[in-house]
């Protein structure tokens, strides 16, 4: 099985991206952590990204489907893998849609957590854990990335009868819940 998962920063898209590809033996490929350990690494593309993820902007569209359609060739994304954090633009899903249709490959959902804005800026300038782009000012314009550059991509996995919308507010268990049961009777 191969999902994307979709959602603004501070929906809790890592922590329920991670129980999902667990419970189903699936890779976790998270494009944010790709980068901060590319950046902590000091690798070419790390030196290339980290101007961006200080300002809360987009790496390059190629730069990172480069490094997802390398990514999702490894051993452990043999069984399936659980997309976080791309795409996060139109364009990147198209350069997914080219990476995957030379692997014959498919996405079998796209699972959106949905969290109102004040409850997002609530939990990004409380969460603390000294991630760089964790300014009021970068959080701020990592939601309007996001809105002006994301959310799109829901229309076009809806089109597509992909899209599962969840409801991102209460207990991480409650979401896990519902995150399990939209991707429930999907095949494995
Ligand atoms: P969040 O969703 O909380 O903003 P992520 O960990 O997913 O956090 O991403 C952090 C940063 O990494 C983004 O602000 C951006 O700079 C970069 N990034 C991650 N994924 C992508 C992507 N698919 N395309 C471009 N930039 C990305």
């Amino acid at each position: 099985m191969n999902l994307v998962f979709l959602g603004p920063p501070g929906a809790g898209k890592g922590t329920q991206a991670q129980r999902l590809a667990t419970a189903h033996g699936i890779a976790h490929v998270s494009t944010g952590d790709m980068l901060r350990s590319a950046v902590a690494e000091g690798t070419e593309v790390g030196r290339q990204a980290k101007g961006y993820l200080d300002r809360g902007e987009l790496v390059p569209d190629q730069v990172i489907a480069d490094l997802v359609a390398e990514r999702i060739q490894a051993d452990d994304c043999s069984t399936g893998f659980l997309l976080d954090g791309f795409p996060r633009t139109l364009a990147q899903a198209e350069l997914l849609d080219g990476a995957l249709s030379g692997l014959d490959l498919a996405i079998d959902a796209a699972v959106l957590i949905e969290v109102n804005e004040d409850e997002l800026l609530q939990r990004l300038t409380s969460r603390g854990e000294g991630r760089s782009d964790d300014q009021p000012d970068v959080i701020r314009h990592r939601l309007e990335v996001y809105a002006d550059q994301t959310a799109p991509l829901a229309g076009l996995y809806d089109q597509r009868g992909l899209l599962r919308r969840v409801d991102g507010l209460g207990s991480i268990d409650d979401v896990a819940a519902r995150v399990a049961g939209s991707v429930n009777g999907r095949s494995v």
